[in-house]
């Protein structure tokens, strides 16, 4: 009789599992956290101290944590992917160094936001466990925040209870980051004294931190949301980041190119080496740039659940009723995000309408293809385009990366249909940055030039000069001030749209 062939062993995939993080713990774990700005990454983490918690955010992404991300992670992986899992790979091979790996192991765990979808958002804990893996510290713990939940209870030990008031306090410290990012890209351009903005907007984040930090306990379900929705607590805060933003001088006749940026969530959100710093390079090259809001994407995170339940696709038993939830959460988002510009004297920048985003964008990219940003690249340059609020757009494109490929692809029939409408797509890879640099300058030249006709114009149509407007803003030292807010005069650029207000609306024009 044959002898019977020997089969191979096979070794199965088993997907990572986290230790449980034990309440016990909680006191002597340290969460380490990243990928937004140094800005949100401090009022979270005064949000977390307030909960007890020891929290960490992650040093800002460097070059050298792409080497260290490509050494250890599949080698098609999308270049934040890269970054972020080198950053994390840096910062435990340091402590590996000092401590151990059994002393970093128990020291520390990793909190990081989850998904599910078409693109590798949904697989970023997967390349985290292969480099944990390649590192042998398999039994450091990370763990996923989902960004749909705000009350996902205490899970595998209890170390980590996401519940509302931590959910409330993150959503909270996100918004009171974009808008005083939104304030200090508004601001820096135009400031007289180089530096100031800068040192102002760290006092301001510090005093913002502490905000946090002091938060009060108000309990843990519907008492805590309705204290989060109608408390003025944030919205005093703002009020005295207004005051300080205040002593700031700025110039607002410097005419400079406005440039928007979109692209994939993290390449758009990081200030950094991981996108080539191009927003402070932006800067450098006399623009002013327009910054996208983390809010925005939160806000597009709704939209898919209200669609489902508008098209009865859902499970639910009660679609219409909790449709028209989701709609009055929606407009109470909106509301509270407008409350907090309120405080700011409406500086930073309101959220786009989504229901625009989408009708803007259904032409070219379906609302229902999934993955990245969807169809919000598209909606946000025709959004941007229609209201004149930016001269250019700069896309930042990950090295890599499924969904905003498509949206590239979508844009050239967007460009074929806007031939005026200035776009730069930027592919990044994180180690390409003079091809990336000189790419978005070539548009940008152009971007500069209409900056500069749109202000001659409209210094011709009014007939005012330099010189007088000068002598105006000597008499209302209150034009001079970073928290003074230029009205949309029709204009794209903020120098144009000033002129425009002093002449229309404060009759300098006629005097
Ligand atoms: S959107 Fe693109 S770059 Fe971002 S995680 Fe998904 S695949 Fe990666």
């Amino acid at each position: 009789m044959a002898q019977a062939a020997q089969l191979p062993i096979i070794s199965h995939y088993t997907a990572y599992k986290p230790r449980p993080f034990t309440r016990e713990e909680r006191d002597s774990a340290t969460i380490l956290y990243g990928g937004l700005t140094w800005k949100h990454e401090r009022l979270m983490q005064g949000a977390l101290h307030n909960m007890k918690y020891k929290a960490e955010p992650l040093p800002n992404i460097a070059r050298e944590d792409l080497d260290a991300g490509k050494e250890l992670i599949d080698v098609g992986a999308c270049c934040p992917t890269i970054f972020t899992t080198g950053s994390l790979v840096n910062v435990l091979k340091k402590e590996v160094k000092e401590h151990g790996k059994d002393e970093v192991n128990r020291k520390f765990v990793y909190l990081t936001a989850g998904a599910c979808g078409p693109c590798r958002f949904g697989q970023y804990h997967e390349s985290y466990a292969m480099a944990l893996d390649g590192l042998g510290l398999r039994d450091f713990r990370l763990f996923l925040l989902a960004q749909d939940e705000l009350d996902q209870g205490p899970g595998n030990g209890g170390g980590l209870d996401i519940n509302m008031p931590m959910s409330l306090g993150l959503i909270w410290s996100i918004l009171c980051g974009d808008l005083v990012t939104d304030l200090e890209y508004l601001t820096r351009p135009y400031e007289v004294n180089p530096g100031q903005t800068e040192l102002v907007l760290r006092e301001c984040v510090e005093q913002l931190y502490n905000v946090f930090l002091h938060r009060p306990d108000r309990g843990k379900k519907y008492k805590t949301l309705a204290w989060h929705l109608m408390s003025k607590y944030f919205t005093s805060a703002l009020r005295d980041v207004r005051k300080k933003w205040d002593e700031i001088e700025v110039d607002h006749l410097r005419v400079k190119a406005k440039v928007k940026i979109t692209g994939e969530f993290w390449l758009q959100t990081h200030e950094g080496e991981g996108n080539y710093n191009i927003k402070r390079w932006l800067e450098q090259e006399d623009s002013e740039v327009v910054p996208p809001p983390v809010a925005v994407w939160l806000h597009y995170l709704m939209h898919p659940t209200i669609r489902k339940l508008e098209h009865r696709n859902s499970t639910s038993k009660h679609p219409k009723v909790e449709s028209l939830a989701l709609h009055a959460l929606e407009r109470i988002y909106r509301g509270t995000y407008n409350r907090f510009r309120k405080a700011l004297a409406n500086l930073p920048h309101e959220l786009p309408d989504q229901e625009e985003l989408k009708r803007l964008a259904e032409p070219f990219y379906h609302f229902e293809l999934r993955g990245g940003e969807g169809h919000m690249l598209i909606g946000k340059a025709l959004h941007s385009y229609h209201h004149k609020t930016a001269h250019m757009i700069c896309e930042l494109s990950p090295y890599s990366c499924m969904p905003n490929t498509m949206s590239v692809g979508s844009m050239a029939n967007v460009v074929g249909k806007y031939p005026d409408l200035l776009y730069a797509p930027i592919e990044v890879k994180g180690d390409a940055e003079v091809h990336a640099l000189s790419r978005c300058q070539m548009i940008l030249t152009e971007a500069k030039k209409r900056a500069q006709a749109e202000f001659d114009g409209v210094m011709k149509k009014t007939g005012l000069s330099v010189e007088r407007i000068r002598k105006y803003e000597a008499k209302h030292p209150e034009l001079r001030k970073a928290t003074y807010c230029v009205p949309h005069r029709g204009y794209v650029g903020t120098a144009a749209n000033y002129v425009m207000h002093l002449a229309c609306d404060k009759g300098l024009a006629r005097a």
